[in-house]
């Protein structure tokens, strides 16, 4: 069960699975529906290869788990690829000092609920989410708006947002201030802003807001979704490589902190 791996159809890039996202309205909401459970980036995982194997999404657990349900994997079905963050050890050799890190491995261990037979299972309900305890959460101070021009939307320094009042789309907003601090401001010296250009920090910023907007059902998915596509087609024609690599990680990553920090019930997650 465990090591289909390297037999599972090709794994898409984070950048990939974003594109889809971006490029297609609905996908995230229908994807964080069927697996809010899991990070963003694995709900979005889950659900194209849902799509492409032609399952219907829904709950997903691992063959051990299923039979805890009193539920029992198909003969002959898949499992379903997820991506998972493992604790490594390495020993520098000047110091001799260990060090800890996080590394991330794709495992096939998982299958959908139209994988199985059995009991009847609970329904499922999507926990609340709150703005303020997100930003509580995360450690962010909300002041208040003291620009004097009334076009921005809201801003980020360090740990601290604000937002306008009269903000046309204020969790759009919100999210997008959020992700730069998350993103881009938290260290204080905008060391990532020197290496990533300005405008790659717009639609990263964006780019969360799009993710959580549309996972919590918030306005503004639209708008993120119409100024990222603008952004991509400027930059590259289209293409599934606008987005590096190493800025959808950095996407998935936050919006998955700022929805997990705003839930109202505290979830045992496997990833
Ligand atoms: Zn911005």
């Amino acid at each position: 069960m465990e090591n289909h791996a390297n037999q599972s159809p090709a794994i898409p890039k984070w950048s990939a699975l974003l594109v889809e996202a971006v490029t297609k309205p609905g996908l995230i909401m229908k994807a964080y529906s069927a697996f809010h459970q899991y990070s963003v980036g694995n709900q979005i995982l889950a659900l194209v290869q849902c799509q492409m194997r032609g399952l219907q999404p829904g709950p997903i657990n691992t063959f051990p788990k299923w039979k805890d349900l009193r539920r029992f994997v198909k003969r002959g079905e898949r499992a379903l690829t997820l991506c998972m963050p493992i604790t490594c050890k390495r020993r520098d050799e000047h110091s001799d000092e260990e060090h800890t890190f996080t590394s991330f491995v794709y495992k096939a261990r998982w299958f959908v609920l139209a994988q199985t037979d059995g009991q009847e299972l609970e329904p499922i309900t999507i926990p609340d989410w709150d703005a303020e305890r997100a930003i509580k959460t995360l450690s962010i101070e909300r002041v208040s708006f003291d620009h004097t021009d009334g076009n921005i939307q809201g801003f980020a320094r360090r740990r601290q947002i604000a937002i306008n009042p009269l903000a046309q789309l204020p969790y759009k907003t919100l999210f997008h201030e959020l992700a730069h601090v998350i993103l881009h401001t938290s260290e204080g010296d905008f060391t990532d802003t020197e290496t990533t250009p300005r405008s790659l920090c717009e639609v990263e910023a964006e780019s969360v807001a799009l993710l959580c907007c549309e996972s919590l059902g918030l306005e503004g998915a639209d708008y993120c979704r119409g100024y990222i596509q603008n952004w991509m087609s400027r930059e590259s024609g289209f293409k599934a490589d606008a987005i590096p690599e190493k800025s959808a990680q950095k996407i998935f990553r936050a919006a998955d902190q700022i929805i997990r920090a705003g839930r109202s019930e505290v979830h045992s997650v496997t990833n």
